[in-house]
């Protein structure tokens, strides 16, 4: 049976930034199921186009990763500034919704700052265990809820929003005050709200040559093995194409809920924690158009006659993501976990011609022939849902995983909303305490 020091699941960016860690320190195998590494960082090269899951950006907040990633990108990085838009009412506005006002509808406008301005001078405070939709009308008002937080969120998790918790709001949702909020209403603002107001982004090789970057130096990684079941009694694991392993640490970067279900030992009541955490899956449509796009990065999509929640030109953000003269654009889906079932339940044909259509009228396209490349990647999971299940949930998981010295991390490891930079920067933590020991 092979041994090694650490076992690592899973060669998304956590994975490889743990492995990264350990290079030349101590033996480590990541085990990824896929045949390439970056997990939901990776990109798909097709046709001279280079398509990523989604828009992904890197937003850059802490010293130690902000220089690793920088150092790994070397001069093939960009930074650019965001320019977004949110498509309401046949018009596209600045984003974010609630400090740009002024474009919409005059009814839709005053709507939205009365209500705010009556929210805000009731002035109440957050109640206990407060749903999305209740802190939604009590920070913005029930207008600026009812036309983009409340459609647009749902549309985006596809869960019920007076069951989704708040925890993850404040570091993802721009808070302009009363001020900003008439100003971008009745003046006229320039001012950027929210994390992403820049962003940095490789200019050759799409989101996925930051994970190449980091995986080209790492002997440990073994693609194309899937982590089947774990012993955590024996401390070995059951891995397709490279058989039985024997570890003396565990890092897991697999989803929370499948790492439970392959412990050989885990105890009724984890399983049954493990069976309430919930997730959405996103499909993201890619699509090679022969003419370059409008010069937007993203737009957010609330209304229901769009199919899908975000659209984006990932050829604005690097020319090189697409062959000369030509673009990339992403479309992204939500469903509840699974609807596919495997049993074709999701019309992908009639999601394409309603999308074409609305990607004509949105201006990002002129006719169907100019579409000459087209990519479905599925994620899922991909939106961890924020409840009162996953709250009680997680503390007794992550309570027993303590006890066996497991590191569950990463977006899905930790089960979190949670970004690269993120993902990287646990991955490194994992590591550094196994070198401790
Ligand atoms: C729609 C969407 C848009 C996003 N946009 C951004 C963005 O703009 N900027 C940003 O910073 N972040 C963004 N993110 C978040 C980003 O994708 C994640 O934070 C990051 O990719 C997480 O890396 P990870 O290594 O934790 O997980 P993953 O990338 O999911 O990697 C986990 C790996 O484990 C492997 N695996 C799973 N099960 C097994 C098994 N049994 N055996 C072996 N291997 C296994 C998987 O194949 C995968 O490669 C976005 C996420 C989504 C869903």
């Amino acid at each position: 049976m092979t041994e090694t020091g650490t076992l690592i699941i899973g060669g998304g960016l956590a994975g490889l930034a743990a492995g990264y860690t350990l290079e030349g320190k101590q033996p480590y195998i990541i085990a990824e199921r896929e045949l390439r590494p970056g997990g939901l960082s990776a990109t798909i090269k097709t046709k001279g186009y280079f398509f990523d899951y989604s828009g992904h950006l890197l937003h850059l907040r802490w010293p130690e990763t902000t220089e690793l990633i920088l150092s790994l990108l070397g001069n093939n990085c960009m930074l650019l500034e965001r320019n977004a838009k949110v498509r309401i009412f046949g018009k596209n506005i600045p984003f974010p919704f609630q400090a740009n006002l002024k474009k919409l509808p005059e009814k839709v406008r005053s709507e939205c700052v009365r209500e705010f301005l009556k929210a805000a001078d009731l002035g109440m405070p957050p109640q206990e265990h407060e749903n999305y939709k209740c802190w939604a009308e009590r920070v913005f008002g029930k207008g600026i809820s009812r036309h983009f937080m409340l459609p647009y969120n749902f549309k985006l998790l596809q869960h019920p929003l007076d069951k989704v918790t708040t925890e993850w709001c404040a570091p993802f949702v721009p808070m302009p005050d009363r001020n900003d909020i008439l100003k971008g209403a009745y003046g006229s603002s320039q001012k950027k709200f929210g994390y992403n107001t820049v962003f940095r982004y490789p200019k050759k090789g799409g989101i996925g040559f930051l994970a190449e970057k980091m995986a080209e130096t790492l002997s440990g990684l073994r693609l194309g093995c899937e982590v089947i079941s774990i012993n955590m009694e024996t401390k070995t694991a059951e891995i397709k194409n490279l058989g039985k392993i024997k570890f003396r640490h565990l890092i897991n970067t697999a989803p929370l809920p499948f790492f439970i279900k392959m412990q050989k030992n885990a105890p009724k009541h984890i399983l049954s924690h493990a069976s309430r955490l919930k997730s959405n899956t996103v499909y993201v449509l890619n699509l090679g158009i022969k003419k370059p796009a409008p010069k937007t990065h993203w737009a957010y999509f609330p209304e229901k006659k769009y199919p899908f929640y975000r659209a984006g030109a990932a050829s604005n953000f690097s020319n090189e993501t697409a062959p000369k003269g030509k673009a990339s654009l992403y479309l992204e889906f939500a469903f509840p976990p699974d609807s596919d079932n495997g049993n074709g339940e999701i019309d992908f044909n009639k999601l394409e011609k309603t999308s074409f259509r609305a990607l004509k009228e949105c201006g990002f396209i002129k006719n169907l022939n100019q579409i000459e490349e087209k990519l479905w990647l599925k994620m899922n999971p991909a939106y961890v849902i924020y409840d009162r299940e996953r709250a009680e949930a997680l503390p007794e998981i992550f309570s027993w995983l303590k006890d066996r010295g497991i590191f569950s991390i990463g977006r899905y490891g930790a089960w979190k909303y949670s970004f690269m930079e993120e993902a990287i920067k646990e991955g490194i933590e994992a590591a550094r305490s196994i070198l401790k020991e």
